[in-house]
Protein backbone atom coordinates (compact mmCIF):
# COMPACT_ATOMS: atom_id res chain seq x y z
CA UNK A 1 0.00 0.00 0.00
CA UNK A 2 2.48 2.27 0.56
CA UNK A 3 4.68 2.05 -2.59
CA UNK A 4 0.94 2.43 -4.24
CA UNK A 5 0.64 5.71 -2.60
CA UNK A 6 4.22 7.11 -2.88
CA UNK A 7 3.75 6.31 -6.72
CA UNK A 8 0.47 8.22 -7.09
CA UNK A 9 2.32 10.94 -5.03
CA UNK A 10 4.78 11.16 -7.15
CA UNK A 11 2.77 10.92 -10.19
CA UNK A 12 0.74 13.95 -8.72
CA UNK A 13 4.07 16.86 -8.23
CA UNK A 14 6.36 14.39 -9.90
CA UNK A 15 9.04 12.31 -8.48
CA UNK A 16 11.83 14.80 -7.35
CA UNK A 17 9.11 16.36 -5.34
CA UNK A 18 8.62 13.59 -2.94
CA UNK A 19 10.85 12.43 -0.14
CA UNK A 20 10.52 9.18 1.18
CA UNK A 21 13.97 8.49 2.88
CA UNK A 22 13.30 8.85 6.36
CA UNK A 23 17.10 10.61 6.87
CA UNK A 24 16.03 13.48 4.51
CA UNK A 25 12.58 13.32 5.83
CA UNK A 26 13.71 14.42 8.83
CA UNK A 27 14.98 18.09 8.17
CA UNK A 28 11.23 18.11 7.37
CA UNK A 29 9.79 17.23 10.13
CA UNK A 30 9.15 17.82 13.87
CA UNK A 31 7.61 15.58 16.65
CA UNK A 32 7.91 11.56 16.87
CA UNK A 33 5.49 10.65 14.17
CA UNK A 34 6.15 8.31 11.46
CA UNK A 35 5.05 9.68 8.19
CA UNK A 36 5.52 7.74 4.80
CA UNK A 37 6.43 10.88 3.17
CA UNK A 38 7.29 14.79 2.46
CA UNK A 39 5.23 16.06 -0.41
CA UNK A 40 6.53 19.31 -1.86
CA UNK A 41 3.43 20.37 -4.10
CA UNK A 42 3.96 23.25 -6.77
CA UNK A 43 0.52 25.03 -7.76
CA UNK A 44 -2.70 24.65 -6.40
CA UNK A 45 -4.16 21.87 -8.80
CA UNK A 46 -1.14 19.48 -7.44
CA UNK A 47 -2.54 20.43 -3.49
CA UNK A 48 -6.35 19.54 -4.55
CA UNK A 49 -5.01 16.37 -6.44
CA UNK A 50 -3.26 15.39 -3.05
CA UNK A 51 -6.26 16.12 -1.07
CA UNK A 52 -8.27 14.34 -3.56
CA UNK A 53 -6.23 11.23 -3.23
CA UNK A 54 -6.33 11.43 0.75
CA UNK A 55 -9.74 11.67 0.93
CA UNK A 56 -10.19 8.42 -1.65
CA UNK A 57 -7.72 6.35 0.74
CA UNK A 58 -8.20 7.96 4.20
CA UNK A 59 -4.54 9.21 3.66
CA UNK A 60 -3.75 11.75 6.96
CA UNK A 61 -2.13 14.96 5.80
CA UNK A 62 -0.40 17.58 7.73
CA UNK A 63 0.69 20.97 6.36
CA UNK A 64 3.43 23.93 7.25
CA UNK A 65 5.90 26.33 5.65
CA UNK A 66 9.08 24.12 6.55
CA UNK A 67 8.69 22.08 9.19
CA UNK A 68 6.01 19.65 9.70
CA UNK A 69 4.88 18.98 12.97
CA UNK A 70 3.86 14.66 13.28
CA UNK A 71 1.85 14.61 15.81
CA UNK A 72 -0.81 12.12 14.79
CA UNK A 73 0.42 11.54 11.42
CA UNK A 74 1.88 7.67 11.34
CA UNK A 75 1.99 6.56 7.77
CA UNK A 76 0.31 9.79 6.83
CA UNK A 77 2.20 12.77 4.66
CA UNK A 78 3.69 15.83 5.66
CA UNK A 79 2.84 18.25 3.22
CA UNK A 80 6.05 21.46 2.89
CA UNK A 81 4.83 24.82 1.60
CA UNK A 82 8.20 25.82 0.39
CA UNK A 83 7.87 25.65 -3.30
CA UNK A 84 5.12 27.45 -3.47
CA UNK A 85 6.78 31.15 -2.08
CA UNK A 86 6.58 33.34 -5.11
CA UNK A 87 5.35 36.91 -4.81
CA UNK A 88 2.75 37.12 -7.73
CA UNK A 89 1.57 40.76 -7.98
CA UNK A 90 2.33 44.02 -5.98
CA UNK A 91 -0.26 45.86 -6.56
CA UNK A 92 0.87 49.74 -5.59
CA UNK A 93 -2.94 51.41 -6.48
CA UNK A 94 -4.86 49.32 -4.50
CA UNK A 95 -1.61 48.37 -1.45
CA UNK A 96 -2.00 45.18 -1.83
CA UNK A 97 0.82 42.52 -2.66
CA UNK A 98 -0.60 38.80 -3.90
CA UNK A 99 1.17 35.82 -2.48
CA UNK A 100 2.23 32.28 -2.44
CA UNK A 101 1.51 30.99 1.14
CA UNK A 102 5.27 29.15 1.44
CA UNK A 103 6.59 33.21 0.81
CA UNK A 104 8.82 33.44 4.25
CA UNK A 105 7.54 36.33 6.02
CA UNK A 106 11.49 37.81 6.12
CA UNK A 107 11.10 37.57 2.30
CA UNK A 108 8.06 39.12 2.01
CA UNK A 109 9.31 42.10 3.98
CA UNK A 110 12.16 42.42 1.63
CA UNK A 111 9.85 43.06 -1.55
CA UNK A 112 7.14 44.78 0.31
CA UNK A 113 9.99 47.68 1.02
CA UNK A 114 11.93 47.21 -1.93
CA UNK A 115 8.56 48.58 -3.20
CA UNK A 116 8.32 51.65 -0.65
CA UNK A 117 5.26 49.64 1.26
CA UNK A 118 4.90 48.05 4.95
CA UNK A 119 3.47 45.34 6.07
CA UNK A 120 3.15 45.84 10.08
CA UNK A 121 2.29 42.09 11.67
CA UNK A 122 5.70 40.64 13.58
CA UNK A 123 4.77 36.53 13.70
CA UNK A 124 6.78 35.07 16.29
CA UNK A 125 9.51 33.63 13.93
CA UNK A 126 10.37 36.52 11.74
CA UNK A 127 13.30 34.93 9.95
CA UNK A 128 11.63 30.89 9.17
CA UNK A 129 7.61 31.75 9.64
CA UNK A 130 5.96 31.41 6.35
CA UNK A 131 2.74 34.24 5.58
CA UNK A 132 0.74 30.68 5.02
CA UNK A 133 1.97 29.93 8.90
CA UNK A 134 0.89 33.46 9.67
CA UNK A 135 -2.29 33.76 8.48
CA UNK A 136 -3.23 30.01 9.83
CA UNK A 137 -2.08 31.25 13.55
CA UNK A 138 -3.25 34.90 13.00
CA UNK A 139 -1.85 36.48 16.54
CA UNK A 140 -2.23 39.75 17.42
CA UNK A 141 1.63 41.57 18.45
CA UNK A 142 2.73 44.36 19.64
CA UNK A 143 1.96 46.46 16.89
CA UNK A 144 -1.43 45.77 17.12
CA UNK A 145 -2.56 48.71 19.26
CA UNK A 146 -1.51 51.01 15.86
CA UNK A 147 -1.68 48.39 13.09
CA UNK A 148 -4.28 46.34 13.82
CA UNK A 149 -4.35 42.55 14.38
CA UNK A 150 -2.99 40.28 11.23
CA UNK A 151 -6.13 39.17 10.28
CA UNK A 152 -7.71 42.94 9.37
CA UNK A 153 -4.40 42.28 6.14
CA UNK A 154 -6.46 39.41 4.85
CA UNK A 155 -8.37 40.66 2.31
CA UNK A 156 -9.05 37.25 0.43
CA UNK A 157 -7.55 33.68 -0.29
CA UNK A 158 -7.38 31.03 -2.64
CA UNK A 159 -7.56 28.10 -0.37
CA UNK A 160 -7.84 24.01 -0.92
CA UNK A 161 -10.78 22.43 1.58
CA UNK A 162 -10.05 19.31 3.36
CA UNK A 163 -12.06 17.09 0.58
CA UNK A 164 -9.64 18.87 -2.51
CA UNK A 165 -12.23 21.71 -3.71
CA UNK A 166 -10.65 24.62 -4.61
CA UNK A 167 -12.32 27.97 -2.39
CA UNK A 168 -11.43 31.86 -3.88
CA UNK A 169 -12.80 34.63 -1.77
CA UNK A 170 -12.90 37.79 -0.84
CA UNK A 171 -10.87 40.46 -3.78
CA UNK A 172 -8.53 43.62 -3.33
CA UNK A 173 -11.12 46.29 -1.79
CA UNK A 174 -11.02 46.69 1.84
CA UNK A 175 -14.85 46.93 2.06
CA UNK A 176 -15.32 43.32 0.25
CA UNK A 177 -17.60 41.94 3.17
CA UNK A 178 -21.59 42.12 3.90
CA UNK A 179 -23.42 39.76 6.26
CA UNK A 180 -21.64 37.04 7.42
CA UNK A 181 -17.37 37.72 7.76
CA UNK A 182 -16.66 34.58 5.71
CA UNK A 183 -13.33 35.63 4.83
CA UNK A 184 -11.74 35.54 8.31
CA UNK A 185 -12.85 32.30 9.42
CA UNK A 186 -9.55 30.84 8.43
CA UNK A 187 -7.55 32.61 9.96
CA UNK A 188 -6.36 31.41 13.25
CA UNK A 189 -7.48 27.75 12.45
CA UNK A 190 -4.43 26.37 12.65
CA UNK A 191 -5.16 25.06 8.63
CA UNK A 192 -7.69 22.50 10.07
CA UNK A 193 -10.31 24.37 7.40
CA UNK A 194 -8.29 24.00 4.36
CA UNK A 195 -5.02 25.01 2.70
CA UNK A 196 -3.86 28.55 1.52
CA UNK A 197 -2.66 28.78 -1.91
CA UNK A 198 -2.91 32.17 -2.12
CA UNK A 199 -3.35 35.13 -0.15
CA UNK A 200 -4.24 39.07 -1.09
CA UNK A 201 -2.44 40.85 1.68
CA UNK A 202 -3.53 44.37 2.27
CA UNK A 203 -0.24 46.76 2.38
CA UNK A 204 0.36 50.48 4.16
CA UNK A 205 2.59 52.80 3.10
CA UNK A 206 5.45 53.23 5.60
CA UNK A 207 6.44 55.48 8.07
CA UNK A 208 7.59 58.49 7.69
CA UNK A 209 9.75 58.31 10.95
CA UNK A 210 10.97 55.91 13.56
CA UNK A 211 12.45 56.19 16.51
CA UNK A 212 12.61 54.38 20.26
CA UNK A 213 12.82 55.40 23.76
CA UNK A 214 14.94 53.18 25.97
CA UNK A 215 15.42 53.42 29.93
CA UNK A 216 16.04 50.80 32.71
CA UNK A 217 13.89 50.46 35.83
CA UNK A 218 14.36 49.23 38.97
CA UNK A 219 11.19 47.55 39.58
CA UNK A 220 8.64 46.30 36.88
CA UNK A 221 5.91 48.26 38.89
CA UNK A 222 8.00 51.53 38.24
CA UNK A 223 8.27 50.78 34.70
CA UNK A 224 4.67 49.99 33.96
CA UNK A 225 2.99 52.52 35.93
CA UNK A 226 4.88 55.04 33.06
CA UNK A 227 2.72 52.75 30.60
CA UNK A 228 -0.72 53.77 31.83
CA UNK A 229 0.69 57.26 32.31
CA UNK A 230 0.92 57.45 28.59
CA UNK A 231 -1.89 56.31 28.12
CA UNK A 232 -3.96 58.77 30.18
CA UNK A 233 -1.93 61.57 28.78
CA UNK A 234 -2.92 60.37 25.34
CA UNK A 235 0.43 59.36 24.43
CA UNK A 236 -0.13 56.41 22.00
CA UNK A 237 3.19 55.16 20.86
CA UNK A 238 3.48 51.81 18.05
CA UNK A 239 4.99 49.52 20.88
CA UNK A 240 5.12 49.47 24.35
CA UNK A 241 7.06 46.78 25.90
CA UNK A 242 9.14 45.81 28.78
CA UNK A 243 11.67 43.26 29.25
CA UNK A 244 12.74 42.18 33.26
CA UNK A 245 16.15 42.21 34.37
CA UNK A 246 17.40 38.40 33.61
CA UNK A 247 16.39 38.62 29.83
CA UNK A 248 16.70 42.78 29.23
CA UNK A 249 20.18 41.76 29.70
CA UNK A 250 19.85 39.15 26.33
CA UNK A 251 19.77 42.30 24.61
CA UNK A 252 20.79 45.68 26.36
CA UNK A 253 24.32 45.87 28.31
CA UNK A 254 22.26 48.19 30.73
CA UNK A 255 21.37 47.04 34.03
CA UNK A 256 17.71 46.32 35.42
CA UNK A 257 14.31 45.89 33.69
CA UNK A 258 14.23 47.48 29.87
CA UNK A 259 10.95 49.39 29.03
CA UNK A 260 11.49 49.72 25.16
CA UNK A 261 9.34 52.32 23.27
CA UNK A 262 8.69 52.27 19.39
CA UNK A 263 7.46 55.46 17.50
CA UNK A 264 6.80 54.98 14.00
CA UNK A 265 4.33 58.17 12.41
CA UNK A 266 4.76 61.66 10.96
CA UNK A 267 8.71 63.37 11.59
CA UNK A 268 7.58 66.10 14.16
CA UNK A 269 4.94 64.12 16.09
CA UNK A 270 7.42 61.37 17.12
CA UNK A 271 9.88 63.68 17.82
CA UNK A 272 7.00 65.64 20.53
CA UNK A 273 6.14 62.35 21.88
CA UNK A 274 9.70 60.81 22.21
CA UNK A 275 10.79 64.13 24.57
CA UNK A 276 7.62 63.63 26.68
CA UNK A 277 7.94 59.69 26.67
CA UNK A 278 11.86 60.25 27.98
CA UNK A 279 10.39 62.82 30.86
CA UNK A 280 7.69 60.40 32.09
CA UNK A 281 10.14 57.62 32.01
CA UNK A 282 12.89 60.15 34.15
CA UNK A 283 10.49 61.81 36.64
CA UNK A 284 9.31 58.08 37.13
CA UNK A 285 12.69 57.02 37.93
CA UNK A 286 13.88 55.65 35.01
CA UNK A 287 17.78 55.43 34.07
CA UNK A 288 19.88 55.16 31.18
CA UNK A 289 16.82 57.04 29.14
CA UNK A 290 17.92 57.66 25.91
CA UNK A 291 16.38 58.17 22.69
CA UNK A 292 17.26 56.66 19.44
CA UNK A 293 17.23 58.64 16.08
CA UNK A 294 20.05 56.60 14.61
CA UNK A 295 18.22 53.82 11.64
CA UNK A 296 20.76 51.45 12.53
CA UNK A 297 20.52 51.25 15.95
CA UNK A 298 16.87 51.44 16.29
CA UNK A 299 16.31 48.66 13.38
CA UNK A 300 19.49 46.56 16.24
CA UNK A 301 17.10 47.11 19.34
CA UNK A 302 13.80 45.51 17.34
CA UNK A 303 15.65 42.96 15.70
CA UNK A 304 17.05 41.87 19.46
CA UNK A 305 13.68 42.54 20.75
CA UNK A 306 12.18 40.03 17.93
CA UNK A 307 15.07 37.70 18.23
CA UNK A 308 14.61 37.52 21.99
CA UNK A 309 10.75 36.84 21.50
CA UNK A 310 11.18 34.50 19.16
CA UNK A 311 13.65 32.39 21.48
CA UNK A 312 11.16 32.49 24.58
CA UNK A 313 8.57 31.00 21.98
CA UNK A 314 10.33 28.06 22.70
CA UNK A 315 10.35 28.02 25.93
CA UNK A 316 7.95 26.92 28.40
CA UNK A 317 5.94 30.31 28.98
CA UNK A 318 2.34 31.17 29.94
CA UNK A 319 0.57 34.16 28.44
CA UNK A 320 -2.02 36.50 30.00
CA UNK A 321 -3.91 39.77 29.09
CA UNK A 322 -5.56 42.48 30.72
CA UNK A 323 -6.48 46.33 29.35
CA UNK A 324 -4.05 48.17 28.84
CA UNK A 325 -4.67 50.64 31.29
CA UNK A 326 -4.86 47.92 34.12
CA UNK A 327 -1.64 46.49 33.36
CA UNK A 328 0.01 48.05 36.94
CA UNK A 329 -2.59 47.00 38.89
CA UNK A 330 -2.99 43.53 37.64
CA UNK A 331 1.03 42.91 37.71
CA UNK A 332 0.83 44.45 41.63
CA UNK A 333 -1.67 41.56 42.29
CA UNK A 334 -0.52 38.73 40.26
CA UNK A 335 2.89 39.22 42.79
CA UNK A 336 0.87 39.20 45.50
CA UNK A 337 -0.66 35.12 44.39
CA UNK A 338 2.95 34.50 42.84
CA UNK A 339 5.65 35.88 44.27
CA UNK A 340 7.79 38.55 43.85
CA UNK A 341 8.04 39.07 39.58
CA UNK A 342 11.29 40.58 40.05
CA UNK A 343 12.70 36.81 40.39
CA UNK A 344 10.90 35.41 37.81
CA UNK A 345 12.84 33.73 35.06
CA UNK A 346 11.55 36.18 32.43
CA UNK A 347 8.40 38.45 31.64
CA UNK A 348 7.80 40.44 28.31
CA UNK A 349 5.39 42.56 28.05
CA UNK A 350 3.45 43.87 25.49
CA UNK A 351 1.72 47.36 27.14
CA UNK A 352 -0.31 48.30 24.74
CA UNK A 353 -2.18 45.39 24.04
CA UNK A 354 -2.23 44.23 27.37
CA UNK A 355 -0.22 40.88 26.71
CA UNK A 356 2.43 39.28 29.17
CA UNK A 357 4.02 36.49 28.93
CA UNK A 358 5.85 34.69 31.87
CA UNK A 359 8.70 32.35 31.22
CA UNK A 360 8.66 29.51 33.73
CA UNK A 361 10.82 27.49 35.48
CA UNK A 362 10.10 23.58 34.79
CA UNK A 363 7.18 22.79 36.43
CA UNK A 364 5.49 19.76 36.69
CA UNK A 365 1.97 19.51 34.89
CA UNK A 366 -0.47 19.25 38.68
CA UNK A 367 2.22 22.81 39.27
CA UNK A 368 1.83 24.01 36.00
CA UNK A 369 -2.23 23.86 36.09
CA UNK A 370 -2.24 25.20 39.41
CA UNK A 371 -0.16 28.83 38.51
CA UNK A 372 -2.35 28.98 35.35
CA UNK A 373 -5.33 29.37 37.39
CA UNK A 374 -3.79 31.92 39.67
CA UNK A 375 -3.00 33.92 37.10
CA UNK A 376 -5.88 33.36 35.08
CA UNK A 377 -7.99 34.42 38.08
CA UNK A 378 -6.26 37.39 39.15
CA UNK A 379 -6.30 38.35 35.30
CA UNK A 380 -10.15 38.00 35.48
CA UNK A 381 -10.44 40.41 37.86
CA UNK A 382 -8.89 42.69 35.68
CA UNK A 383 -11.13 42.30 32.82
CA UNK A 384 -8.68 39.92 30.95
CA UNK A 385 -7.76 36.09 31.39
CA UNK A 386 -5.01 33.50 30.23
CA UNK A 387 -5.19 34.05 26.41
CA UNK A 388 -6.73 31.02 23.76
CA UNK A 389 -8.86 28.44 24.29
CA UNK A 390 -6.37 27.23 27.47
CA UNK A 391 -7.93 30.84 29.33
CA UNK A 392 -11.38 29.82 27.98
CA UNK A 393 -11.10 26.19 29.54
CA UNK A 394 -10.00 28.17 33.02
CA UNK A 395 -12.86 30.58 32.58
CA UNK A 396 -15.32 27.74 32.34
CA UNK A 397 -13.80 26.06 35.44
CA UNK A 398 -13.60 29.22 37.95
CA UNK A 399 -17.60 29.61 36.97
CA UNK A 400 -18.17 26.23 37.48
CA UNK A 401 -19.68 25.81 33.65
CA UNK A 402 -18.00 22.34 32.09
CA UNK A 403 -21.29 22.60 30.05
CA UNK A 404 -19.95 25.93 28.18
CA UNK A 405 -16.75 24.11 27.83
CA UNK A 406 -17.89 20.84 26.28
CA UNK A 407 -20.24 22.96 24.14
CA UNK A 408 -17.57 24.90 22.93
CA UNK A 409 -15.41 22.04 21.59
CA UNK A 410 -18.23 20.23 20.26
CA UNK A 411 -19.07 23.06 18.15
CA UNK A 412 -15.58 23.81 16.91
CA UNK A 413 -15.21 20.12 16.47
CA UNK A 414 -18.75 20.33 14.33
CA UNK A 415 -17.31 22.94 12.47
CA UNK A 416 -14.12 20.74 11.90
CA UNK A 417 -16.84 17.68 10.24
CA UNK A 418 -18.46 20.11 7.79
CA UNK A 419 -15.07 21.07 6.33
CA UNK A 420 -13.16 17.85 6.84
CA UNK A 421 -15.68 15.02 6.79
CA UNK A 422 -13.03 12.06 6.85
CA UNK A 423 -10.57 14.04 9.16
CA UNK A 424 -7.90 13.84 7.08
CA UNK A 425 -6.24 17.35 6.98
CA UNK A 426 -3.73 18.51 10.13
CA UNK A 427 -4.80 15.16 12.81
CA UNK A 428 -2.50 16.54 15.27
CA UNK A 429 -4.10 20.29 15.38
CA UNK A 430 -6.45 20.55 18.62
CA UNK A 431 -8.52 23.27 18.06
C1 LIG B 1 1.42 39.01 14.69
C2 LIG B 1 1.69 37.57 15.05
C3 LIG B 1 1.89 37.21 16.37
C4 LIG B 1 2.13 35.90 16.71
N1 LIG B 1 2.24 35.53 18.02
C5 LIG B 1 2.43 34.24 18.35
C6 LIG B 1 2.48 33.81 19.70
O1 LIG B 1 2.21 34.59 20.61
N2 LIG B 1 2.77 32.53 19.98
C7 LIG B 1 2.95 31.62 18.97
O2 LIG B 1 3.20 30.46 19.25
N3 LIG B 1 2.88 32.00 17.70
C8 LIG B 1 2.62 33.28 17.37
N4 LIG B 1 2.50 33.64 16.06
C9 LIG B 1 2.60 32.63 15.06
C10 LIG B 1 3.98 32.15 14.76
O3 LIG B 1 4.84 33.17 14.61
C11 LIG B 1 3.74 31.32 13.56
O4 LIG B 1 4.10 30.04 13.95
C12 LIG B 1 4.42 31.69 12.28
O5 LIG B 1 3.98 32.95 11.82
C13 LIG B 1 4.01 30.72 11.26
O6 LIG B 1 5.01 30.43 10.46
P1 LIG B 1 5.41 28.94 10.04
O7 LIG B 1 5.48 28.99 8.58
O8 LIG B 1 6.60 28.51 10.79
O9 LIG B 1 4.16 28.12 10.50
P2 LIG B 1 4.00 26.57 10.54
O10 LIG B 1 4.61 26.01 11.77
O11 LIG B 1 4.41 26.02 9.25
O12 LIG B 1 2.42 26.50 10.66
C14 LIG B 1 1.73 27.03 11.73
C15 LIG B 1 0.29 26.51 11.60
O13 LIG B 1 -0.25 27.00 10.38
C16 LIG B 1 -0.64 25.93 9.53
N5 LIG B 1 -0.25 26.26 8.17
C17 LIG B 1 1.00 26.52 7.67
N6 LIG B 1 0.93 26.80 6.36
C18 LIG B 1 -0.39 26.75 6.02
C19 LIG B 1 -1.10 26.95 4.82
N7 LIG B 1 -0.50 27.23 3.67
N8 LIG B 1 -2.45 26.81 4.84
C20 LIG B 1 -3.09 26.49 5.99
N9 LIG B 1 -2.47 26.27 7.15
C21 LIG B 1 -1.13 26.40 7.17
C22 LIG B 1 0.12 24.71 10.05
O14 LIG B 1 -0.58 23.51 9.76
C23 LIG B 1 0.19 25.00 11.53
O15 LIG B 1 -0.99 24.59 12.18
C24 LIG B 1 2.22 34.94 15.69
C25 LIG B 1 2.02 35.29 14.35
C26 LIG B 1 1.73 36.59 14.04
C27 LIG B 1 1.48 36.94 12.60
Amino acid sequence: MSNSIITKLKSLVGDVHVIDNPAEMSNFLKGNGKPLAVVFPGNTAEVSGIMKFANEVDLKVSVAGALVDTEALDGGIALVMSRMNKVLEIDHENLVVVVEPGLLHKDLMAKVSEAGLNFPPEPYDVNTGSIGGCFAIGDSDSKSYQYGPTRTYLLGFEMVLPTGEILNIGNKCIKNVSGYDFIHFAVGSKGVFGIFTKLLVKLLPPAAAKKAVVANFESIHQAAGTFATFLKRNIHPTRLNLLSAPIAKEISDSQGHLALVDLEGFVESSKNMANEIAAVFTLAGGTNVKIIDDAQEYENLWKGWLALRAKLNNSEVLDFSVGPMKMPQALKSLEGVIGDLGSFSGILVEGLVGGVRLVLPNLTERDLEVLATKVNNVAMSFGGGVNGLLGHQLRCQSANDSDMWEETTGLLAEIRRQFDPKGVLNPGVKL
